[in-house]
């Protein structure tokens, strides 16, 4: 098959994108190995909401319009959302087509698909920032306890009976903590880096604040560090109807045991550092910071802070994984991408996909909703539309240049 542009993934970021070449007239098939919106049918729990109110959540021709603006979606609810959007907008879209390499060839790309061969002027690579679970430890040398990826995790009752060591205590892992432990499971945290925010702040919904100080656009270019920025652990951060904040103060208050990092892991014990306290005091001096900021944005005059989450009288050194008071261990560590099937022109010594602001250096080939691929909110479902119109412009330059019948 060939075509001038290929999109590989139908998530948010794919369907973004095809939406503005539709609008640009620019023939376009989006290759989906799974379904429209796979990853979120199929690797992630099922009582996930949205921690992006839904005001937040509108992509390119399609603003929020229903009656709920400040409400956080089902997962569900979003799917469904993506379908009806690549539907209003007759997005090209092939399901069940996984791209298994992409060559570079004279006057274009060469894709080996589980259909077939395909090729194209351009490819853009969409395949999420949230690609390929990362366990930072052998997960061979777990004996016992069964040991599964966030990204694996469903339900309390999908999980053998017992206590539970959720390790990570970012935006998966304390949803998922606090589930099981609202499940009147036993639940051991390991909390290392980790960015603590208010749900509400100042009587708005914390990301009300975060786009109006314009830190959600804020550019890579503008950023002192941009690569520490793209390490920063997800918001500490849950989008529950009720609105409540989910942090280690509400989870120790349901009986969460907190402790520090995971150290190693034998075939015995699993060992924790002794460094939670250094997390939580990081924490809280990062939240003060951007409440400062807050405040003075607004120039609210009362100093008023969340309360420090209170350090536990005792944290657990290790664990016994043999005498059955751990059953699971749940591995909420992040995630990495899986580009082996690229061109290997195209990534850099890290593995990644080398790039400056989604154009690599391979001329036909884009990337978008990676995090910080131009600004803090790429990766977000609220800001790839930008993204997607700025790859939409230089694609079409590119075809300006290169010609616009397929390769
Ligand atoms: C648990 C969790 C909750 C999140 N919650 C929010 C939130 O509330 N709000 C928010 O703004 N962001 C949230 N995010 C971040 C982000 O919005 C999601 O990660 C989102 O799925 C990214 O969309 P995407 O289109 O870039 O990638 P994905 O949704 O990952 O889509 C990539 C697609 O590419 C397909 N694919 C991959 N490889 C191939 C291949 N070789 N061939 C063909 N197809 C392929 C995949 O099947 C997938 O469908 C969350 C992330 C996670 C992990």
């Amino acid at each position: 098959m060939r075509r001038v542009v290929v999109i590989i993934g139908a998530g948010q970021a794919g369907l973004a994108l095809s939406h503005c070449l539709g609008q640009a007239g620019i023939d376009h098939a989006v290759l989906e190995r799974g379904r429209i919106g796979e990853r979120w049918r199929s690797q992630s729990w099922r009582s996930l909401r949205l921690l992006t109110p839904n005001w937040l959540n509108a992509l390119p021709g399609s603003p929020y319009e229903g009656g709920d603006p400040d409400g956080f979606m089902s997962k569900g609810a979003f799917v469904e959302s993506l379908e009806r959007y690549a539907w209003q907008w007759h997005a090209p879209v092939e399901t069940n087509v996984e791209v298994t390499s992409v060559k570079r060839t004279g006057d274009g790309f060469a894709l080996r698909t589980g259909a077939g061969e395909w090729s194209a002027r351009a490819v853009v690579v969409a395949t999420g920032h949230c690609d390929r679970p990362v366990i930072p430890f052998s997960a061979e040398t777990l004996r016992g306890p069964l040991s599964i990826h966030a990204s694996q995790y469903r339900s309390p009752g999908e999980l053998p009976g017992g206590g539970v060591l959720v390790v990570g205590a970012s935006s998966s892992g304390v949803q998922i903590a606090d589930e099981l432990a609202r499940a009147g499971r036993r639940v051991v945290l390991s909390v290392g880096k980790h960015t603590r925010l208010p749900r509400t702040w100042r009587g708005q919904d914390i990301f009300f604040w975060l786009c109006a100080m314009g830190l959600m656009a804020q550019r890579r270019e503008d950023l002192a560090n941009p690569e520490g920025a793209r390490r920063q652990p997800s918001l500490q951060l849950a989008g529950r109807p009720d609105r409540a904040d989910v942090d280690l103060a509400t989870l120790q208050a349901l009986g969460v045991e907190l402790t520090g990092r995971v150290r190693g892991v034998g075939d015995r014990e699993i060992a924790f550092a002794g460094d939670l306290g250094q997390h939580m005091a990081a924490a809280e001096a990062k939240q003060a910071r951007l409440l400062g900021q807050i405040d003075r944005f607004t120039g609210a005059a009362t100093p008023y802070r969340p309360e420090p989450v209170a350090m536990p009288a005792a944290c657990a050194e290790q664990l016994s994984l043999t005498d059955g008071s751990i059953r699971s261990i749940i591995w909420a560590t992040g995630y990495a991408r899986s580009l082996g099937w690229l061109e290997p022109l195209a990534l850099g010594a890290d593995g990644e996909l080398a790039h400056q602001g989604g154009v690599t250096c391979l001329p036909g080939l884009y990337a978008l909703g990676f995090r910080f691929l131009r600004k803090r909110d790429s990766n977000f479902i609220g800001g790839v539309g930008a993204d997607a119109e700025a790859i939409a412009a230089e694609i079409s330059r590119h075809l300006d240049c290169n010609g616009r019948k397929a390769a």
